[in-house]
């Protein structure tokens, strides 16, 4: 008689779960990923996809392809009962989101990432668009769309133009700073030719409350970004408290209320539902993560490591050795765990720190890791870097076809 497989369940398909499910012998274990998102987002291109430098549709992967052999169940997590191992489900549809599904496991890894941190700051929910999927990307591509068409409607005054093409970005870290170095690529390349009637009045500002922009990369390689940018025109502006947002203005403890077009929220890490609700320790300071031990093991109240449940990505985190929220965090994690079930493999997790690669417009940037080093060089590092982001041999054709259209014929920004 046949042995049965033992049952993996992966929890979210974002960079964790979907290099999981791809790695995990099938052949060995039954998987099953669930997740409400049938794609797994490809975040880092996810400026360049909002500004038109290709098709949104490039910056997520889907789950369902040929080559994918994990189990696909589209739900959301609601509880988890780790004394017998039973994984309760809600279908991610509204029309039915009364009902519930069990789901039972032998290992359970829980990579279900985190979510926007608005920090209770009125009108952030209604008002900004976030950064997190391509749903995302595709609201800010819909809205610079219509912010050019509206600042190029007859009789729209100059001043109502200036406030209608004003971007706010709050946030100064890697993706604020590369969703302000992709806009003004674009207000002072493609906008310029479509729109000419509009040059030189689009602006963009990038607000943190930080002294210094890029936080996890040294002061000189910061100073040297916040230069470019300024050049590039953007107005950064740090040591900045933001009190409120409403439909049209930003309001700022330093400068009072700014108006802007369309604000985007790049800043803060919240814990999602579902980690807040397990049993199981967490982090006690900042963002609320499940803690592990060096095996990846969540640690169950008793304060014992439960050998069947792993947590990883932006919601897990290691005692005592604390590493950064990012997608080469996940993938590593992912690659020691799927080399522990495939084989066997009981020796502890270690970190490969890798370079730090920021872009910041008219193909300039900052790199940091064994070499530092700025300009052009690390526009093609960045370049490259989303090629190599990319995870399947389509999109990476598709990718570097769009490259090449955009060089031949201009963005494609007015489409959607
Ligand atoms: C715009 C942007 C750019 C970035 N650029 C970089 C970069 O250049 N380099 C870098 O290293 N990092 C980058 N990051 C950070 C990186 O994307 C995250 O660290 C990474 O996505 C974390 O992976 P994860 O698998 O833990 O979580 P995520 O990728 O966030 O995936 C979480 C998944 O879990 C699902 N989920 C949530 N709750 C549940 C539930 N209850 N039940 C089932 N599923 C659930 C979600 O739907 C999602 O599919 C960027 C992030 C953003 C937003």
């Amino acid at each position: 008689m046949a042995t049965q497989k033992e049952k993996v369940v992966i929890i979210g398909s974002g960079w964790g779960g979907y290099r999981l499910g791809y790695g995990i012998d099938h052949n060995k274990y039954d998987v099953t990923l669930i997740s409400p998102e049938n794609t797994s987002a490809v975040t880092p291109l996810l400026a360049s996809a909002a500004c038109g430098l290709f098709d949104p549709r490039l910056a997520h992967e889907p789950l369902r392809r040929r080559d994918f052999h994990a189990k696909y169940i589209k739900a959301l997590v609601v509880d988890i009962d780790f004394d017998t191992k039973t994984i309760i489900c809600q279908p991610a549809f509204d029309e039915l989101k009364d009902e519930r599904f069990n789901v039972d496991y032998d290992r359970v890894i829980l990579v279900p990432g985190c979510r926007s941190n608005t920090f209770g700051i009125p009108g952030v929910t209604e008002h900004a668009i976030f950064v997190k999927n391509v749903a995302n990307a595709n609201a800010v591509r819909s809205r610079l769309n219509d912010l050019l068409e509206m600042a190029s409607l007859p009789g729209t005054s100059e001043d109502r133009q200036r406030q209608l093409l004003h971007v706010a970005i709050v946030g100064g870290g890697p993706t604020g700073i590369e969703m302000a170095a992709e806009l003004t690529d674009l207000f002072d390349g493609d906008a310029n030719v479509l729109f000419p009637h509009l040059k030189g009045k689009a602006s963009v500002s990038v607000y943190d409350v930080a002294p210094q922009i890029l936080a996890p990369f040294d002061q000189k390689l910061a100073e040297y970004a916040s230069s470019a940018l300024k050049t590039g025109r953007v107005n950064i502006k740090t040591n900045t408290h933001i009190l409120k947002i409403t439909q049209n203005t930003i309001e700022t403890q330093e400068d009072g209320a700014t108006g802007y077009g369309m604000l985007i929220w790049a800043t803060g890490n919240k814990s999602v539902p579902l980690v807040d609700k397990l049993n199981l320790r967490k982090t006690e300071k900042g963002l609320v993560r499940i803690l592990t031990d060096d095996r990846l093991n969540a640690f169950a109240l008793d304060g014992n490591a439960l050998r069947s449940v792993f947590a990883m990505g932006d919601a897990g985190d290691i005692e005592g050795g604390t590493l950064p929220t990012t997608a080469e965090v996940a993938i590593q994690k992912a690659d020691y765990i799927i080399k522990v079930l495939n084989k066997n493999d009981t020796s502890p997790f270690e970190y490969k720190q890798r370079s730090l690669v920021t872009y910041t417009g008219r193909r300039d940037g900052v790199v940091q890791g064994k070499r530092e080093y700025t300009g052009y060089g690390a526009w093609l590092s960045w370049r490259s870097g989303n090629f190599f982001w990319t995870r399947s041999w389509r999109r990476k054709i598709l990718m570097c076809y769009a490259w090449f259209m955009d060089w031949l014929d201009g963005r494609e920004i007015i489409r959607n």
